[in-house]
């Protein structure tokens, strides 16, 4: 699906009004809104945030309470940032583009990060079917071997439904029980899970899998034992992540899941769903 054009996007940020004008719609096409005053739920629309009730003609900033709110910038620069964001242009480069301080560009993609992990977090799909299982070590220098050379390094585990959708989380180690706890917890038992040779794996069938494994030394497919899928958007997360030098440990999760969502919705219009969770309350 086709995004919000450059082009669309200049006219919307005309003037106060068309871009208060453009996200009140947005708003009431996704929830209520009333009156803080009088709970009265017609207005006019102003410019500078605001929209004034039909009935007691107070003013109110019907964004506040949403992810908006959580940065004291105007629509239209949070505007420009979603599409920055969903361009994929660094923070840094946002900041001059979108004529803002680097701390408020940067907290402004962290708050847009937060609003996809609290919409992931919502989803309670489980993966089904054929099933690809892989971890990935990201960050830290040193090559180490797996497990016990993982130290600095974040490790990632992958589930990928062929087919279907990716679906990460961030494990401490990389051992049968962790590995067995996170698959069970995602994927359907009676599905067929295919892994490579790492010995965590080995459980999986005690655990109501199929389980098949693949062999790397035989560079050659052997019939639907492969696991390219997951290989697929390791590739595409750690592309897309070596542009960010060097993530803060307690922010790597919302970078991950950040890949995540931009993975499985790389054929959807991410600017649309992206105003769409910045739109919903915030309850922290
Ligand atoms: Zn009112």
């Amino acid at each position: 699906m086709d995004s919000v054009r450059i082009e669309e996007l200049v006219k919307i940020l005309g003037n106060e009004r068309s871009t208060v004008k453009y996200l009140f719609e947005k708003k009431i096409s996704r929830d209520a809104v009333h009156c803080p005053f009088c709970n009265y739920t017609k207005f006019y629309l102003m410019g500078r945030k605001r929209i004034r009730c039909r009935r007691c003609r107070k003013d109110h900033d019907f964004l506040k309470p949403t992810w908006f709110g959580r940065l004291r910038i105007s629509y239209a620069k949070w505007l420009l940032l979603i599409k920055l964001f969903e361009v994929g242009t660094s923070a840094r480069t946002a900041s001059s583009q979108a004529g803002i301080g680097y701390p408020a560009a940067l907290k402004s993609y962290d708050i847009m990060r937060i609003s996809i992990l609290h919409q992931l977090a919502r989803q309670k799909r489980i993966l089904r079917g054929q099933i690809e299982a892989d971890e990935a070590y990201f960050g830290g220098r040193r090559k180490g071997n797996r497990g016990r050379g993982a130290r600095n390094k974040t490790i990632v585990f992958g589930i990928l439904e062929r087919g279907g959708r990716v679906y990460v989380s961030v494990v401490p180690n990389v051992s049968a029980d962790t590995l067995s706890d996170q698959t069970v917890r995602k994927v359907r038992r009676g599905s067929i899970v295919y892994t490579d040779r790492w010995h965590g794996y080995d459980s999986l069938m005690f655990c109501g899998y199929k389980h098949l494994s693949v062999d790397h030394k035989y560079k050659f497919k052997s019939g639907k034992v492969y696991i390219n899928g997951i290989e697929g958007f390791w590739s595409f997360a750690k592309e897309r992540l070596i542009k960010h030098h060097g993530i803060s440990p307690h922010k790597f999760l919302l970078y991950i899941k950040e890949m995540e969502w931009r993975y499985n919705n790389r054929k959807n219009n991410l600017f649309d769903l992206l105003i769409d969770y910045m739109l919903g309350a915030v309850k922290l």
